[in-house]
């Protein structure tokens, strides 16, 4: 699955995935982090993708896999610096994803110094659901976000509780990268994170804006 497909028939195959992190005070405080005074910023690969109903393959060099509900953005129009006022208007549509993360292996390479790719960036870390068309959605910033793993919540919070707001993200990150149409963005996600196994049958939801159901090999 590397192609963005909107309720609407529209579609752009997948660009880059640029993503947040520590952006929830809750799951912030549960990982014991620090708030960071900018954006921690970090992007997974078009081919970590995997779509509604497949399978993820969690790498053998771990053995904790996390998954993190979050708002998927899709970018619908290219833009550079683009000011936070007008950031609104990138975005073609809303989604949910899961930014699954070898914890393991982050924290080994956090200790390090080095880069997260291995732990974030690998085949099938990057679950997306189809995407609603922006104007179909009133508040982005007002959405229950659900994970459930085996029908048991997880996770279960509200975009309303992000410390950086989806303006802002688009503004900050585009200063970085130019965006693409087919580019997405995810938002970070907050509290509840917690280990998959194989066998688990994972449901990230958004109600009234996206399901999608992926299951561990
Ligand atoms: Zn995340």
């Amino acid at each position: 699955m590397r192609t963005a497909r909107l309720t609407s028939g529209r579609h752009f195959p997948i660009g880059k995935i640029l993503c947040i992190g520590r952006n929830y005070t809750d799951h912030i405080k549960e990982l014991g982090n620090a708030t960071p005074e900018a954006p921690v910023i970090f992007i997974k690969p078009a081919s970590s993708v995997i779509g509604e109903g497949e399978a993820v393959v969690i790498p053998p060099y771990s053995s904790d896999c996390h998954h993190e509900v979050e708002l998927a953005l899709l970018i619908g129009r290219k833009g550079k610096d683009i000011p936070v006022d007008q950031a609104m208007d990138y975005i073609a549509g809303y989604g949910v994803g899961i930014d699954l993360t070898l914890r393991d292996v982050q924290s080994e390479q956090k200790k390090k110094g080095l880069p997260w790719e291995i732990a974030k960036g690998f085949d099938t870390a990057c679950p997306l659901s189809s995407f609603v068309e922006a104007s179909a959605v009133a508040d982005p910033q007002n959405l229950r976000i659900r994970m459930t793993v085996n029908g048991g919540v997880r996770q279960d919070g509200n975009t309303s509780g992000m410390i950086h707001r989806i303006p802002a993200i688009i503004s900050h990150m585009s200063g970085s990268f130019t965006l693409d149409p087919g580019d997405v963005i995810l938002t970070g996600t907050p509290a509840g994170v917690s280990r998959i196994v194989p066998g688990d049958q994972l449901v990230a939801e958004i109600p009234g804006v996206a399901t999608l159901r992926v299951s561990v090999a």
